[in-house]
């Protein structure tokens, strides 16, 4: 009876996340999701006897996404089995390299100069993230204390004053190492020129602790989210965009949402952190920093199979520097890193038999902040290369590439075919998502909110949202930030803020209800 009715705005993976902690709680949940499908980012694309993850693809910290069932007492994460190799890289030099969690065995296929700087590096990557994880990573947002703390104990350690590609090269890697260990910061969002040292430590949570495939796809665990929150009690409503939030004495008192209204104790706002600004008629952020990388995917049906091809694959450019000083300029890169993730390698029944599902992913600036009829056309590259002419190229909303869309996805599977053993005459159809199509997920495209920038910058916005006493924030653009682990973390955090509060300001409301500390 005295259940806190509490409203998620957002059935990605952080509002499905904060929907299960809330009613595996005792919470009257009621999940809006706009679409017509929950998983947000973390979508799925089904064609032809294809299945495709149309956002993450890469799983890494698995023992945050057990937890997050486990913590419920409800459910089960999809089955997840070890990547090895993590990830196969193959340089403009033609060199490929396997890298593996036994960095022994990693270390062994450079050369020795370079196989001391890996064992450094990683070494480096390991102390760092160890120094940060129960600070910015596992806990509620830090307060001052808990930076003071950190900043003694670790502070001195994370080379405040380093640049993330100074402290690489200083600690003796040549171009290829330094692409690959900077390229970590990029799950992040950010440039990897322009982050901080302490952004190396991305780099333990996959290469240390190991990334998996999971059973049924990325997308299997939305579905398991979404059944163990409803198993829970939770209501997940698709198709029901909150269009208002009633705001009475500093707390919302109703979401508005397909025409009606629904009243609610608490609000957790797991969508990009605009869409909570707007709602309540905040202007957007002054941007502090600009918008982090947006991304450019193409999903492949591909005749034939490579048994001894990797699961996921990086193929670097010659001048890794180079892609990014193009996309700081709002331009697609004149050759980009390709990330190729072809998840049937790991799991068969993703294609039908003797094809494969290529997921083929390029770093691309967000949107301009002006709208144009084109965004995408300003930021083509120069080259007089021929685009591939492929089949018509849809988006998975079913829309029609636009001309500079068309075109550039034409490059893409045309520098695919230069720069690896791909015939484009394999392609049976294609898909993709830009930052147009990736813009109704997250403001300007940006797929991890503001870039973190600098040291101050790595920090994610707090989860609240300053005179609403009811709101937590949860998703990519807010502590403890981006990717897969994170928001889950952000929406259990969200989800235990809530619990704490609406027992604060109605004692005997959730009374029963064992919420975690962080209350907003
Ligand atoms: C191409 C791509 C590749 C990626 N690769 C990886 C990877 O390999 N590994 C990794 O860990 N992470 C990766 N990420 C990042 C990861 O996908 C995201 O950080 C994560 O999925 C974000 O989840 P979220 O719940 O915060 O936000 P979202 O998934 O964006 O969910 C927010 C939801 O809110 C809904 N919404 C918005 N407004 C409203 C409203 N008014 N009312 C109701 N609902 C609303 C949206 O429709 C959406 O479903 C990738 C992302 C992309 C796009």
């Amino acid at each position: 009876m005295n259940a806190p009715r509490v409203a998620v705005i957002g059935g990605g993976l952080a509002g499905l996340a904060a929907a299960l902690r809330l009613a595996s709680r005792g919470a009257e949940v009621t999940l809006f999701e706009r679409r017509a499908d929950l998983g947000g980012k973390a979508g799925e694309f089904r064609h032809q006897g294809f299945r495709f993850d149309t956002g993450p693809t890469v799983v890494t910290l698995p023992d945050v996404v057990e937890g997050a069932f486990a913590d419920a007492g409800v459910g089960q994460a999809p089955v997840m089995e070890e990547l090895d190799p993590l990830c196969r890289y193959r340089f403009a030099t033609g060199r490929v390299w396997d890298v593996g969690r036994d960095a022994e065995r990693t270390a062994a296929q450079l050369p020795e100069a370079q196989a001391r700087s890996y064992r450094t590096l990683l070494e480096e990557a390991r102390v760092l993230f160890e120094g940060a994880a129960p600070t910015f990573v596992h806990g509620p947002k830090p307060g001052a204390l808990a930076l003071l703390r950190y900043a003694l104990r670790h502070g001195a350690r994370a080379h405040p004053f380093r640049t993330l590609p100074g402290l690489v090269r200083r600690l003796g890697a040549d171009r290829e190492l330094e692409a690959f260990f900077l390229r970590f910061a990029t799950y992040a969002g950010a440039d990897p020129y322009r982050a901080p040292a302490v952004l190396l430590n991305i780099a333990w949570a996959e290469l240390g602790l190991g990334t998996v495939s999971m059973k049924g796809g990325v997308h299997a665990l939305v579905r398991a989210l979404a059944e163990a929150a409803e198993r829970s009690g939770a209501r997940l409503l698709t198709g029901a965009g909150v269009d208002a939030v009633d705001v009475e004495d500093g707390r919302i008192r109703a979401v508005r949402a397909g025409g009606r209204r629904w009243d609610v104790d608490a609000v957790v706002s797991a969508a990009d952190i605009e869409v909570g600004r707007r709602l309540l008629g905040r202007p957007a952020a002054g941007r502090v920093a600009p918008p982090s990388l947006s991304g450019f995917v193409l999903l492949l049906g591909v005749a034939g199979r490579e048994p001894s091809g990797a699961h996921h694959t990086v193929i670097f450019p010659r001048d890794y520097a180079a892609e990014f000083a193009a996309l700081r300029a709002g331009r697609l890169a004149a050759e980009p890193t390709l990330y190729l993730s072809v998840s049937a390698r790991s799991d068969p029944s993703d294609a039908p038999e003797g094809h494969e599902n290529w997921f083929v992913m390029v770093n691309a600036p967000p949107l301009p902040e002006a709208p144009t009829a084109d965004p995408l056309a300003s930021a083509l590259p120069g080259g007089g290369r021929t685009p591939f002419a492929g089949p018509p190229l849809l988006d998975l909303d079913g829309e029609v590439a636009s001309a500079a869309e068309r075109r550039y996805a034409g490059w893409v599977v045309e520098e695919l075919r230069r720069r690896s053993d791909f015939d484009p005459a394999r392609l049976r159809f294609w898909r993709f998502v830009g930052p147009r199509q990736l813009a109704r997920l997250g403001d300007r495209g940006a797929i991890y909110g503001a870039a973190p920038l600098g040291l101050t910058g790595a920090l994610r916005p707090a989860p609240r949202l300053p005179g609403v006493a009811n709101l937590a924030l949860a998703g990519g653009t807010v502590h403890p930030g981006g990717g897969i682990p994170l928001v889950l973390l952000s929406g259990r955090n969200a989800a235990d803020s809530v619990l704490a509060g609406a027992a604060k300001a109605r004692p005997g409301v959730g009374s029963s209800l064992e919420a975690g500390p962080g209350a907003v």
